[in-house]
């Protein structure tokens, strides 16, 4: 017996897990979704993430086959079968099958699935060292056409940065907005440190509303260390003390070079392994 995944309205084994080729999700990338972690058996922010998908939804005016608490308890039910302790959950909704055309409201029923499995992003060895990121050249979308705060599953953009940053032997890649400011890296939101103060560029600038993100930064200022929302250029990432992103699957991850230049000392900084420290407990409390 394989893992057990929630299809639509009730659990299968994986074997069974399977969607429509018709389904727009697959034709046209039409339909939104959440990462999300289970630490010590507690789904993480599950209420942040709730609320994000169903924004996200709102956004693309896609009706939720199901309503908030539904997903709920199909999310938590998922996790349980497949004896998740530590663990991600991908939770998806798709617009459904419909006919080869645009048009979206001719799917009479969304389709929902959830998978519980366990992940480990990075490894050990590089939250000590620090990764090696670079700027991508593909201009992260611009708010007026798909949002970046629309956790969709149309990932290209980000997709084609990330494929800049494996052509180059890095990790990851900085995203930047149309203006030049810094969005978000392909997968996580980026943060820096200069001179014991952390910056973080807004929402706005064009990043997902990252739940890892809120939560370092409200960890950040309870811990007495002052965080400031404002624009970055590629400058500041240059000029930095210490560079870390945040993410569901990479947590709070220290970055130690950047297009080619040493950050900081090279090593992750203690701004950034004091976060991370704070981010395991608050997690695992
Ligand atoms: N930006 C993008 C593009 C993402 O896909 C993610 C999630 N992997 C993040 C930022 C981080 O958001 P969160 O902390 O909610 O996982």
């Amino acid at each position: 017996m394989g893992r057990k995944i929630w299809l639509h309205d009730r659990l299968v084994d994986e074997s069974e897990a399977k969607i429509s080729i018709f389904d727009r999700a697959v034709l046209y990338g039409d339909g939104v979704f959440e990462g999300i972690r289970v630490y010590s058996g507690k789904i993480f922010e599950f209420d942040a993430h709730i609320d994000r998908l169903l924004a996200s939804a709102r956004a693309i005016r896609l009706a939720l086959p199901m309503d908030r608490q539904g997903i709920c308890r199909a999310t938590e039910q998922t996790v349980r079968a497949n004896n998740i302790v530590d663990g991600y959950i991908r939770l998806v909704v798709t617009r459904g099958a419909g006919d080869l055309g645009l048009n979206p409201f001719l799917c009479k029923q969304g389709g929902l699935f959830i998978i519980a499995a366990n992940i480990q992003l990075y490894s050990e060895e590089l939250y000590e060292k620090g990764l090696k990121v670079i700027s991508a050249t593909t201009v992260r979308n611009h708010p007026m056409a798909l949002p970046p705060q629309v956790k969709s599953l149309n990932y290209l953009n980000n997709i084609l940065a990330k494929i800049e940053a494996l052509d180059a032997g890095a990790s990851e890649a900085i995203m930047y907005n149309h203006m030049g400011y810094v969005a978000e890296a392909t997968g996580d939101n980026v943060f820096i440190v200069r001179k014991g103060v952390v910056y973080t560029p807004p929402v706005q600038s064009g990043s997902l509303d990252g739940i890892t993100r809120a939560v370092v930064i409200r960890l950040a200022r309870e811990d007495g260390i002052e965080v400031v929302e404002r624009e970055l250029v590629r400058f500041d990432l240059y000029a930095c003390d210490e560079l870390f992103l945040t993410g569901t699957a990479a947590e709070v991850i220290g970055v130690v070079e950047m297009d080619g230049r040493p950050v900081g000392a090279g090593v992750p900084g203690p701004v950034t392994k004091r976060l991370r420290e704070k981010f395991y407990a608050y997690a695992h409390a």
